[in-house]
């Protein structure tokens, strides 16, 4: 579903990624791990074309974003090509980013609407059974103000998945919120990991990583440090710094 190679991307003179190089399956939920500032949303944004990479290649469900040739040009291909192909990908932030002059419903349709084109009959009802499987179709017609964060949380992971995608990235999506809301939005993503959607998730939940993920990716000064399935990972690490890492939280 994801193949990147080899991805480097600076930020003046910081190399942020270092040339990173993930495979992430269909149906997998690949959690990544790291300390702040290892380019974990960096490498998520460069995924989807939220940031633009300077070497290395990007190719999601078989469609080559971008690549670079045997000279080191980086070329992606043209833009509308660059939108469709990123359209397959949901995003679900740390900050919600709903729509505050929208109602719930009408954020979940805005985008289904004005970029698929689909017809508002078509994509109300489509909303609806969303909403009630986050558990929010009593809060449909409520703006996001009136809303907790674990329930704009779970709104915008629903307005991610009424674009139909195939695969869901989600950085850092409790973080925000007050540890008595993380739970309600662990829940949703793991009934969508149970779905068997393809995700990739960057978490400070070890647990939810540990008990839900397929693969656990470690992140450290913009690289992967190590890779492996959650029990290896948690319970072995064979890396001083994952070791490290994961002793400081514990
Ligand atoms: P993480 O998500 O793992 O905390 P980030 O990918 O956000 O890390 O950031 C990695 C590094 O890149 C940090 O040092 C951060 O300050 C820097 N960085 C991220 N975005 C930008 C940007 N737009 N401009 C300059 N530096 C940035
Ligand atoms: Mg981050």
């Amino acid at each position: 579903m994801i193949v990147a190679r080899d991805l480097h991307k600076r930020f003046g003179d910081h190399e942020v990624l270092r040339g990173v190089s993930l495979t992430v399956g269909k149906g997998e939920v690949v959690a990544v791990i790291g300390p702040s500032g290892s380019g974990k949303s960096t490498l998520l944004r460069c995924l989807n074309h939220l940031e633009t990479i300077d070497r290395g290649e990007v190719v999601i469900e078989g469609d080559t974003l971008v690549a670079t040739d045997a000279a080191g040009h980086c070329r992606y291909v043209p833009e509308a090509e660059a939108r469709r192909i990123c359209r397959r990908m949901g995003m679900v932030f740390q900050h919600f980013n709903l729509f505050p002059h929208l109602t719930v419903l009408q954020n979940l349709i805005e985008a289904p609407i004005t970029v698929k084109g689909l017809a508002r009959d078509a994509i109300v009802p489509v909303a609806d059974e969303l909403l009630r499987k986050v558990g929010l179709f009593d809060k449909r017609d409520s703006y996001p103000s009136r809303l907790s964060g674990g329930q704009k949380q779970r709104v915008a992971i629903a307005r991610a998945l009424a674009m139909a995608p195939d695969i869901m990235l989600f950085d850092e999506p409790t973080s925000a919120l007050d540890p008595e809301l993380t739970g309600e939005v662990l829940r949703s993503m793991r009934e969508l990991a149970e779905e068997h959607m393809t995700m990739l998730v960057v978490t400070h939940e070890m647990a939810f990583a540990r008990d839900v993920s397929t693969r656990v990716i470690f992140m450290d000064g913009g690289d992967i440090v190590e890779a492996g399935e959650p029990a290896a990972l948690f319970g072995n690490p064979s890396h001083p710094r994952t070791r490290a890492f994961l002793q400081r939280l514990s």
